[in-house]
């Protein structure tokens, strides 16, 4: 096609030329025969101008437009890069008709907005899980979805976890509304009816809550008599002095697991949106000193690093657990004589608290586990050492509910780091 409209330009040119020149030679009119050539070939270009013009404002329906010449030759090269776009925009519209078609088959809510927050388009869950309507397109979301606490989920703008709320269109249900960024500042806002899931974990946690808290008063009165048995001398004292120990040991050992399994409870179900606390952090581990010295009974060691003026937000009791709980963890598997070093300090990107020890140390593979619920390296060592298996899921807990991580660096027989980071955004 191109070196045809090469071709035909320069046939019509020869041909042209020809008959003129044949014209001069009979008439012996040079000029006129050129000058004729001359505004014929402008005329014939100013015409294949028009003509193309034309079939550019016919939106190029016209595959092949009356033009000749050197103007064929574009209309190819434009036609043919005209074709590929389109192929690539039918491309583009059917990828796109085909994630919407998707999207309403999803039993969940899927909205999508543009970088202001504008609904652009949702899927039909959306009208009755949310309530939207066709109306509310181009609306922003907050003036549609007007629960407070999706609001300020909204104004928050961080996204890496989901928001679970009871919804306020439909008061009895469930939600976990999740945002999305994707594609140059949009969002998609995914939302699920999670009330039947959340139910049954709500069971599940009021079970454990209700049987510790059930468990902890007859198990106070079996120990009270216990130690009233113990400290009260009768018949075959010798006898009993042994198994009464043992009895006191386990009834003991039970308190333990019991406060856990409480503490972990009401680590679980604190609300996620209660307000975080000023919190002294400093003041704190004095205080961690004291009652850590008091648990090693002078067996270790113990290297307090803390930046004084380092305070930081966050929930006073759940924190307090995890300092308490690295620190016991470090005493009860580092032998006597061992080092213990307890740092607080900030980085570029974190507060970091810290706890290394130079005791047993844990082998790799134990690692990924060990903040699973009663999850223990060495069921013995952790039975001798008042281990309830629940510390490090304490600690796990805690971390989630101020965004943080842990980190753990451990080297079988020479210590273990703990090494928990919290997001900047936490200091004071
Ligand atoms: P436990 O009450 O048994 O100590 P944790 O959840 O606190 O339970 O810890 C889980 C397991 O991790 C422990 O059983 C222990 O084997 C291991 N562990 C925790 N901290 C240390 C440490 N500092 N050094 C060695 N092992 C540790």
């Amino acid at each position: 096609m191109s070196s045809n409209g090469i071709k035909r330009e320069l046939t019509w040119i020869v041909s042209t030329a020809s008959v003129l020149l044949l014209f001069a030679l009979v008439t012996d009119q040079w000029v006129l025969s050129l000058f004729i050539f001359i505004i014929s070939y402008i005329a014939r270009q100013l015409w294949s101008i028009r003509q193309f013009e034309k079939w550019m404002d016919s939106r190029l329906k016209n595959r092949h437009p009356p033009v000749t010449g050197f103007w064929s030759e574009l209309t190819y090269l434009v036609s043919k890069k005209q074709r590929a776009l389109e192929k690539h925009a039918d491309l583009n519209l059917y990828k796109s008709e085909q994630f919407k078609a998707a999207s309403m088959l999803i039993p969940d809510a899927v909205v999508s907005l543009e970088k202001h927050n504008r609904i652009e388009w949702f899927n039909s869950v959306s009208k009755s899980l949310l309530g939207i309507r066709t109306h509310d397109k181009g609306s922003r979301i907050a003036s549609v979805i007007r629960q407070p606490e999706f609001v300020e989920y909204l104004k928050k703008n961080d996204f890496t976890k989901p928001l679970t709320v009871n919804s306020s269109y439909r008061p009895s249900r469930t939600y976990e509304m999740q945002i999305i960024p994707y594609f140059e500042n949009h969002k998609l806002l995914v939302v699920r009816d999670i009330t039947e899931l959340y139910q049954l974990a709500q069971i599940r946690k009021d079970f454990i809550a209700n049987a510790s808290h059930e468990l902890r008063t007859p198990l106070t009165v079996l120990r009270g008599y216990l130690e009233v048995m113990f400290d009260t001398p009768g018949e075959h004292q010798e006898h009993w002095e042994l198994p009464l120990e043992h009895m006191q040991t386990q009834a003991h050992r039970m308190q333990s697991i019991i406060e856990d399994l409480l503490a972990l409870s009401t680590i679980e179900s604190e609300s996620i949106t209660a307000e975080k606390e000023k919190i002294n952090v400093p003041d704190r581990l004095k205080q961690l000193e004291i009652d850590a010295k008091q648990l090693s009974a002078g067996k270790h060691q113990f290297f307090f690093e803390v930046d004084e003026s380092l305070e930081m937000y966050g929930y006073p009791e759940p924190l307090k657990s995890l300092f308490m709980n690295l620190v016991s963890n470090a005493v009860r598997y580092s032998p006597d004589g061992g080092n213990i070093y307890v740092r607080w300090f900030g980085t570029k990107r974190h507060l970091v608290y810290e706890v290394e020890d130079n005791g047993l140390g844990i082998s790799q593979e134990h690692i990924p586990r060990l903040m699973e619920r009663f999850y223990r390296v060495d069921k013995d060592r952790s039975r001798v050492t008042g281990g309830t298996g629940l510390g490090l899921a304490i600690v796990k807990h805690v971390l989630e509910k101020h965004n943080a991580s842990l980190q753990i660096t451990s080297v079988l027989g020479k210590g273990s780091t703990f090494r928990c980071e919290f997001p900047l955004s936490l200091a004071h």
